[in-house]
């Protein structure tokens, strides 16, 4: 899509916080970070204290493959902040990530116009901003 918009946007961004960090260095180095449960073994996202599914705090951050399929996705003419308008319309999506957990991100790439529900996507890291967002590319 149109990324040289996406670097000059002045939208909040997100505020990394101890638990989050290790998710938003891993974006900075173009991948994508997930944690899981060293009880149970199940992925989750988002970034959390404790493992969801089964309470445990021995939790580990492990280098995610950046994978998944389109879930579902909206295309944004209206933004919910205006500090995103210089970019839409552009691709909310639902992701699939390989490894299990769903994360809500947006559709970059070429292929964007005419992407589908249940397409693979990989990961693209996008600087939007003064951050970097993990964004998918439909393949
Ligand atoms: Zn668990």
């Amino acid at each position: 899509m149109h990324e040289q918009v996406y670097q000059s946007l002045m939208t909040p961004g997100p505020i990394p916080n101890a638990i989050s960090e290790p998710f938003w260095s891993a974006a900075r180095r173009n991948e994508l970070a997930l944690q899981r449960c060293e009880q149970c073994s199940q992925w989750f996202f988002y970034p959390r204290a404790h493992c969801p599914h089964c309470w445990s705090e021995r939790i580990s951050w492990h280098k995610a493959s950046g994978q998944g399929v389109i879930k579902t996705f909206s295309v944004i003419h209206r933004p919910s902040h205006p500090a995103w308008l210089p970019a839409a319309p552009y691709v909310l999506a639902l992701i699939e990530l390989a490894e299990g957990p769903t994360m809500l991100s947006q559709l970059t790439g070429d292929r964007v116009v005419g992407a589908k529900i249940g397409q693979s996507v990989s990961l693209r890291c996008v600087p939007v901003g003064d951050f970097i967002l993990p964004f998918f590319e439909p393949i």
